[in-house]
């Protein structure tokens, strides 16, 4: 079987974390290439799909809310509460 190469592996062959694999995609500087390994990797690590998911709910709250009010302090913390209870077990 074949491994599934890493694009996300740098030129001096260091193996990126999965944090450092995430900020990329959320600072939106990874390549397609990454984009995709990464859609993969979150199919098999929780760690990344729960990050992931909490980032863009976030971030799609926020869209929603920046033209209006302001986002109410703490409301950031609750839905991180609410994505914590909702997948952990
Ligand atoms: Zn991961």
């Amino acid at each position: 079987m074949t491994p599934l190469s890493n694009p996300f592996i740098l030129s001096d062959g260091k193996r990126p974390t999965c944090l450092e694999m995430l900020q990329l995609i959320l600072d939106g500087e990874a390549t397609v290439d990454q984009q995709h390994y990464f859609k993969n990797h979150m199919d098999v690590c929780m760690p990344c799909f729960k990050s992931y998911s909490l980032d863009m709910s976030i971030k799609e709250l926020l869209k929603s809310r920046c033209c209006g009010d302001p986002v109410p302090p703490g409301l950031v913390d609750q839905i991180k509460m609410q994505i914590g209870q909702n997948t952990s077990s």
